[in-house]
This record gives structure tokens, sequence and C-alpha cells, in this order.
């Protein structure tokens, strides 16, 4: 089955054209895709039509990240660099279910790449209220979101708050396939606060989505009480004792608005992976942080991208990490023909243009459609599967 896309003039962006189809794994071994520009929507129509039966769409799913409502004044960003629209955000996050759920076929389901209200809220006791309008619209979305929980959810509520809420979607999770990471860890047990907050789904035959924790170690929770502390704790004096006085160069992401991964839940995604290639399935992990220096600016790197990277590249089912948290959005092609998709944030999306988007599934590419400051791609996968 063939598709056509409406592409609204409106929100129209740039277009890149990723790991192209026709490339050998060695040409693909690049470190960023060269973007396009001008390859308006009838040109990348055209390359959605292509023969030999991979025009077939098998499924559809959104992606949308840092929506950071709240309901305050717009301001710029703490480095002075960009202005947020809080309000205004809400909007914009009504606009886009409106458009998904117009979309001929309509996506499966909608990955919210986390930090969905901003952590001003908290200050103003308005955390619960905002995240209830907030919901409120997603509700009206006829498919489910799988929502990531980022540096904002945790500044908000804290991790017991979260398990307990409707942005606990482990409820979705592949049940079938059980991996554990650890004699006391396993991806069937119900959430708990002391364990990490991922999962996986399988939504088409041989793909699987991960979802990562990547503040599985964090210092934006203050529960000293929990196992994930003394993790964190430790973690943080091991790269001290490297660099006592101040942070190296390769280590200047290793800020408080970051994260990190604790061994358990590596462990867990190892294994995972390993099911996964066995399996011959194509997987796309996502998660708040980025975690490769290429598709981002390093300050929003996860703390200990390097180990989640490993494990990634280790595995030959991985086509693509997609992550939000650095609004002005990111890609590239790892040495391992991973992409890396950084999405832009929707909340400094000023009135008019937008950030979000949905990507297209075919045999041998995705195709990521952006509205606004979202850059289409056509993301080729690796050959070598
Ligand atoms: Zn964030």
């Amino acid at each position: 089955m063939g598709i056509s896309f409406c592409l609204s003039p409106a929100w129209i962006g740039k277009t890149a054209l990723e790991g192209q189809g026709g490339a050998s794994p060695q040409d693909q071994m690049r470190e960023s895709g060269p973007t396009v520009p001008g390859l308006v929507a009838e040109e990348m129509s055209q390359t959605l039509q292509q023969p030999d039966g991979k025009s077939e769409l098998y499924f559809s799913f959104g992606v949308i990240a840092d929506i950071q409502y709240a309901d305050t004044d717009d301001r710029l960003n703490a480095w002075g660099t960009s202005m947020r629209y809080y309000r205004h955000s809400l909007c914009l996050l009504q606009s886009a279910i409106e458009e998904w759920n117009k979309e001929i076929p309509c996506p499966s389901f909608v990955l919210q790449l986390g930090d969905i209200i901003d952590s001003s809220n908290s200050v103003h006791k308005a955390s619960k209220i905002v995240l209830k309008c907030v919901l409120k619209q997603i509700e009206k979305m006829n498919v489910p979101f799988h929502h990531v929980w980022g540096n904002h959810e945790l500044c908000n509520f804290g991790r017991n708050f979260l398990t307990n809420s409707a942005l606990n979607t482990k409820h979705l999770e592949d049940k079938t396939v059980e991996v554990s990471a650890s004699a006391t860890v396993s991806c069937h047990e119900d959430v708990n606060p002391q364990h990490f907050y991922a999962y996986h789904f399988s939504p088409f035959t041989n793909f699987r989505f991960v979802m990562i924790d990547t503040y599985d170690l964090n210092v934006v929770e203050k529960d000293v009480s929990s196992t994930r502390y003394e993790e964190t704790k430790e973690f943080l004096r091991m790269r001290a004792n490297r660099s006592p006085y101040r942070w190296q160069d390769d280590e200047a992401h290793l800020l408080m608005f970051n994260g990190g991964f604790g061994k358990d839940q590596l462990d867990w995604l190892d294994r995972l992976l390993t099911f996964s290639d066995e399996n011959k399935e194509k997987v796309v992990v996502f998660g708040h942080v980025p975690i490769h220096p290429e598709s981002k600016k390093r300050a929003c790197l996860a703390w200990n991208y390097r180990d989640a990277l490993a494990i990634l590249q280790a595995h030959k089912c991985v086509v693509c990490y997609l992550a939000g948290h650095d609004h002005d959005g990111g890609y590239c092609l790892d040495s391992h023909g991973i992409h890396h998709v950084t999405l832009e944030g929707l909340v400094e999306s000023p009135p008019g243009s937008h950030a979000f988007g949905t990507v297209h599934v075919y045999k041998d590419r995705m195709v990521l459609h952006g509205r606004g400051r979202t850059t289409s791609r056509v993301l080729y996968f690796r050959r070598d599967q």
C-alpha cells in the first residue's frame, strides 16, 4: 500500500535524507547526514514511492518532546538564547493531537519524549493542576501515548507520585517477552519506585520499541532513602576522583539536569537487545536525554552515555535512538549505522510554528514527517541486519 502526504503548508519544515538506501554500510559510517535544503513535499513524497514492494507502509507513530507547559509568561531559557512560550505549548499540543487524529492512516501510538510540564510549576505549587490540563488534551488522542520521564517530571513530582500516575505507561509493555535484568529486577514487575522506569513493546511483527530511563541515576530527585541515591553518589564520587577540581572537557555533560543509567538497567537493555538480535527484529530505543555526542550539544548528554551507546552499538537490531531534552534538536548517523534523532522542543515554538512529527515505517526505512521546527528526515535502516 502506498501513501501520499498532505503536508500542512504552514508547518512544512526542513527535510533531510539520512543513510540513503543504496549506500553500503561503509558509506553509511559517517557521523552526520547531509541536510538537503529545499527538498519540498513533492520530492519527499517521491522518496516514499519506491518500486520493489518497499513502498508498503507497515505502521506510523507520533513523536513530540519537551511540551513543558506552564501557565506563566513567555521568557528566555536559562542561557538567554531562545524564547519559551509556556502557555502556547498547550495550544500546540492540542493542534498536534487534532492533526494526528485526522491523519490517514492514524498513527498507532505516540511517543511523548519527556518534560511534559515545566519545573516552575512546582515553585507555584501548581504541578498537579497543570498536569491535569495537559492530560485532558492527551485524552482526546485516539491511540495511546507512551510517556517518558524527563528531569521536569522528576522535579515536579518525584518517582513515587509518577509511578502511580497516568504518566506511568508501563501497562503498555509487551508481556510476551520476559527479559530480567538480574535476580531482583524483572521487566514484568509492576513499576517499583526503587527500580528504573523502562519497558518495551512490539507494535508490528519484527519491530520493537524500547523505552529507557535516562534518570535512573540522578540528583533531580532528593529521595536519600533510595538505592538509586546511593548508586548516584558512588557514580559521581568515581568521576570526581578523576577530576577533583573541575570536570574535564569531556565530562562537561555531568550537570544536574542530566542523568544516567544504573548497572541493572544496562544489563536489562543488553539482554533485551540480544533477544531482538536473535529474533531478527528492528529496534527503536527512546529516552529523554541524548546519548551520542554528535547528536546534540555535550551539555545535554546522559552522564554515562558511553555505556548506553556501547550497548546499542553492540546489537545490530538497533536502528534508531530518539530523544528530546535539547530543544534545538539534532541528528547524527553513528559509526554503526544507528540514527540518533533529537526532537526539537515544543515549548520553544512560537505562534505560527510547531514542533512534532509522524514517523512512517517501511521495510527499509523510517520517514519522519516533521512539522514546523521539526526537521523531516528519511532514515534508511542499516544494511547489515
Ligand atoms: Zn529535559
